[in-house]
């Protein structure tokens, strides 16, 4: 096998949760993956223009029916959200946009959107909007476009409490501290102090905080940044 002829690029089957269509999508082989850092709210920043960039293929858009998904989603879909389906997404396909192949930060931005959409129609659980709208997010901060980061921050981080709230994430690939922790990060990125102290608080305090001391050091990190930044917003 000759190495230097993998390209960071490869089709990954896939079928779709809504018309059970079979076609191929892209992914990144991970070893391609080199973000410059990693933020505290796990985003990752990638240097200007890079293409290797697994945000820009998180989504899978059906070639069918246009429906979009991703891994979180559940494969039942009941008869009244498969009508809106039919109705608000296949037939208003998009038949111009490429999703399939390789994907530009436009493209990409097209298919969060339409997987958001999707969510709505089916009544997804609210951890699936919170991870869709957090990595949008991500993928707006890597091309500097402040207002829509933050429309998607908050977006994400009602979509989180509800999560919390509800209980309604795999608690066994998801501990309740990383949820926690991550509405505090996004509140003190919004600037939103007293709550995001609340809940890195809350971390710290958890009942299983021994199990995940990472989550506790990094909340007592942005609890300090969060108060530092406060005073000085204060004056
Ligand atoms: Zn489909």
């Amino acid at each position: 096998m000759d190495l230097s002829t993998i390209e960071p690029l490869y089709d990954k089957k896939a079928k779709c949760i809504y018309c059970q269509n079979t076609f191929t999508t892209k992914k990144i082989r991970s070893r391609f993956v080199k973000p410059l850092k990693i933020e505290q709210d796990f985003g990752p920043l990638f240097k200007e223009g890079e293409e290797n960039n697994p945000l820009l293929y998180y989504v899978t858009v059906c070639s069918e029916c246009g429906f979009s998904f991703t891994e979180d989603f559940s494969h039942h879909i009941s008869e009244a959200s498969r009508k809106k389906v039919q109705k608000e997404i296949t037939e208003k396909m998009d038949k111009v946009t490429d999703f399939w192949g390789k994907r530009n930060v436009n493209q990409a931005v097209r298919a969060y959107k339409l997987a958001i959409y999707s969510a709505q129609l089916v009544l997804e659980k609210h951890i699936v909007f919170a991870n869709l709208c957090l990595r949008l997010a991500w993928l707006y901060r890597g091309i500097g476009n402040q207002q829509e980061e933050k429309r998607f921050l908050e977006l994400a981080v009602s979509e989180f409490e509800k999560s919390y709230i509800h209980t309604d994430f795999k608690t066994e690939t998801t501990p309740e501290v990383s949820i926690l922790y991550l509405i505090g990060e996004i509140n003190r990125r919004l600037g939103n102090y007293n709550e995001a102290i609340t809940y890195f608080t809350a971390v710290a305090e958890h009942p299983e905080r021994s199990r995940y001391t990472k989550y506790v050091n990094y909340a007592r990190e942005q609890w300090q940044l969060a108060a530092r930044e406060y005073r000085e917003k204060k004056g």
